[in-house]
């Protein structure tokens, strides 16, 4: 697959400096973050590039960074004795990566890859994200509501890769990834696709082919196309509405009681 030439020369722009103001954060969590609370944030948070395929976590190790994607998404994987790996959540700009730094000791309980071209990445290190969470304040409160809606988003997958048919879970998926990467065109490798839906490589075809000739998407060398998103609406499980909705609200202050300032 080509690796955009591009890579190396951007490498080099973004380690600028991270946005020193909150709305121009392009992770949506932390751009919601109160400015006073962002200026606290902004030491601990570096901007880092990272590569398609590329593990920040696997699972079972200790965590050392939480990692904010600024574009593209990260699959959350749960992976077998036998070195399957199964999509079980996508995190994408509304959240963060390592959630799990503040649920337990520290350890990872599934493997993260970055799945679609990620511009822009953040990471702080585990110590000062337990550090940031003690604080509390708005940060805490959208990161509690992101690990939720995350919690939220494996139940319903899990109900979703038992009981929906893989056309549907291929749909969902596509939508999910379209609207995360802001363009109808994006690579996908058949090996990602399998490991997204769970099943073999030519169980991907066969089904990749079928919404296909049906019109809904064009799926040639590695890229995938969106030609008619309504009908691919309609072929989906309700799970992409349900996860959509438990996403979209991350980052506002829609419950809990309101803070003075
Ligand atoms: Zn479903």
């Amino acid at each position: 697959m080509a690796r955009r030439s591009r890579s190396a020369a951007h490498h080099a722009s973004t380690r600028s400096a991270v946005p020193p103001v909150n709305r121009a954060n392009r992770n949506h969590l932390l751009a919601a973050v109160p400015a006073d609370e962002y200026a606290r944030l902004l030491p601990s948070l570096e901007l880092v590039a990272v590569d398609v395929k590329q593990l920040l976590h696997k699972i079972g190790d200790p965590i050392e960074y939480v990692y904010f994607p600024g574009g593209g998404f990260v699959s959350d994987l749960a992976a077998l004795e036998d070195g399957t790996l199964v999509e079980v959540a996508t995190i994408g700009r509304e959240g963060l990566v390592g959630t799990d730094a503040v649920l337990d000791g520290g350890f990872m309980s599934s493997t993260a890859m970055v799945q679609a071209e990620m511009d822009i990445c953040y990471r702080m290190h585990a110590n000062a994200f337990r550090e940031a969470m003690a604080r509390g304040g708005m940060f805490r409160e959208f990161v509690t509501h992101f690990a939720h809606a995350l919690f939220a988003m494996v139940k319903q997958y899990t109900a979703c890769n038992a009981v929906h048919k893989v056309e549907q879970r291929l749909a969902r998926w596509l939508l999910l990834a379209e609207d995360r990467v802001g363009t109808q065109e994006f690579a996908l490798t058949q090996e990602f696709l399998a490991m997204m839906l769970g099943v073999s490589r030519p169980a991907v075809t066969v089904v990749a082919g079928t919404l296909q000739k049906a019109g809904l998407i064009n799926y040639r060398r590695g890229r995938v196309t969106i030609i008619d998103r309504e009908a691919l609406e309609n072929a989906s499980c309700e799970c992409y509405r349900v996860t959509t909705t438990l996403l979209q609200h991350i980052g506002r202050r829609h419950h809990g009681p309101r803070r003075s300032h």
